[in-house]
């Protein structure tokens, strides 16, 4: 099947999260907000000082100069916080701090710079006879920061839909909210699967490799922000497999395997399936590598992603794959991969037949790529440290430097 059609089959699958929960601000970040989000006040909620200085009546000081200043009796000192509870009227004024709320019958602010103001003399508020002498004038609602400035009561500051991140959750915040109706995440089960296969940790035994897929398939939803993460290993038992994954189905939105799709006779998916009666969506994609993926459905609505046992399969599968059906399930277009245009640097070792995905390191400033160097078999783990982005060698390419290439970013 082709790569798109195989997208298109496994986001169609996926059953979207619409289930609400609550949570706390601080660990709302990345997450998909449920509902609009309605501001209960205005914003402001008064109308306040944007700097520090004098709230006055504007038509009082609009003539003021250093030749002519304006003298002003001093009724109070507010300072943010405050709130001043007279009145001001002709020829009087109140000293405030930036933030605070300008009192009734005032509308502008003089800026302290624009005063004779000392602390603790001229200008200062130190007693009913305090005065201060203005040299230059503000007009009415000058220096004047109106209640509802920024939102009115009953505005929609963020949609549903609207992925959360410091700056929303900011607004969130300013609007007295403390936590948020968010989407609740995909509960994810990983199952890696290999009688060779041991945990990390463990002594290593003659024909034992460790379990790296777990990890890359873990720590990729970690790296997107999925915590809902369930994780085991499994042998190549077609009947343990099958249990594990019924055991899976009843708290999971995505159950994703590794290993035991192709043709040998200890590929047991094929056979797990069947035992589960899935129904099957597809069985291998047009790429390189990771091209035995099979995909089936339990029960309608839980996908079952079951991607090749070579490392550098499992991660090509994850990028171009799965990240698309958790996109779907997470309602989260935040997840869909990053994808940009990028020169070749050098000629890539592989080539031709089949559309290709190399490990490749990008250069954003240049938007230069290079093909790793290394060994570029699909088992191969070490020489994907230095790999920042997938490379696609269309089949139709030679994969030479100076060309065009589609990078998929890690
Ligand atoms: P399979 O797809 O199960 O035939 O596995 C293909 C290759 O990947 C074999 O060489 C396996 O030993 C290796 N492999 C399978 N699962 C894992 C795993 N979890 N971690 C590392 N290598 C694996
Ligand atoms: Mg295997």
């Amino acid at each position: 099947m082709l790569l798109e059609e195989a997208i298109r089959t496994l986001k169609e699958a996926a059953d979207p999260v619409r289930d609400i929960e609550k949570v706390p601000l601080a660990r709302a970040s990345g997450r998909v907000l449920a509902l609009d989000l309605k501001a209960s006040y205005d914003q402001p909620p008064f109308p306040r000082s944007p700097l520090d200085g004098y709230a006055v009546r504007g038509e009082d000081t609009i003539c003021a100069s250093e030749e002519n200043p304006v003298e002003l009796r001093i009724l109070g000192k507010i300072y943010a916080g405050q709130v001043f509870r007279g009145e001001v009227h002709k020829g009087e004024c109140v000293r405030l701090m930036t933030g605070a709320p300008i009192p009734t019958g005032a509308n502008a602010v003089i800026r302290q710079e624009d005063t004779d103001y000392e602390p603790g003399k001229a200008g200062d508020f130190t007693g009913p006879d305090s005065r201060v002498k203005i040299f230059r004038g503000a007009a009415p609602y000058q220096n004047y920061v109106y209640e509802g400035e920024d939102y009115r009561k009953g505005d929609i500051l963020l949609r549903a839909g609207t992925v959360l991140n410091g700056m929303r959750l900011g607004i969130a915040a300013g609007a007295g909210l403390n936590e948020l109706e968010v989407y609740r995440e995909p509960a994810i089960t990983v199952i890696s699967t290999g009688d060779e296969v041991i945990a990390p940790g463990q002594d290593l035994k003659a024909g034992k490799i460790y379990d790296s897929n777990q990890y890359t398939v873990v720590g990729r939803l970690a790296d997107l922000g999925f915590s809902r993460v369930e994780s085991m290993h499994c042998p190549d038992d077609p009947a343990i497999m099958a249990d594990r994954i019924r055991k899976a189905k009843e708290t999971s939105d995505l159950i994703i395997t590794t290993g035991g799709v192709s043709v040998g006779e200890k590929d047991i998916m094929h056979q797990v399936m069947a035992d589960l009666k899935g129904k099957k969506l597809f069985w291998k994609v047009s790429l390189k590598p990771g091209a035995p993926t099979l995909a089936f459905v339990l029960e309608e609505k839980l996908p079952v992603i079951c991607l090749t046992g070579n490392p550098y399969g499992v991660a090509v599968n994850f990028e171009l794959l799965i990240r698309p059906v958790l996109e779907a399930l997470s309602l989260n277009p935040g997840i869909r991969s990053k994808t940009c245009m990028g020169k070749l640097k050098n000629d890539s070792p592989k080539w031709g037949g089949v559309r290709r995905f190399m490990r490749g390191f990008y250069e954003r400033e240049s938007s230069e790529v290079t093909i790793l160097a290394g060994s570029h078999a699909s088992g191969t783990l070490s020489s994907m440290a230095a790999c920042n982005c997938l490379v696609e060698i269309p089949e139709d390419s030679g994969g030479k430097a100076g060309e065009d290439v589609k990078i998929y970013l890690l």
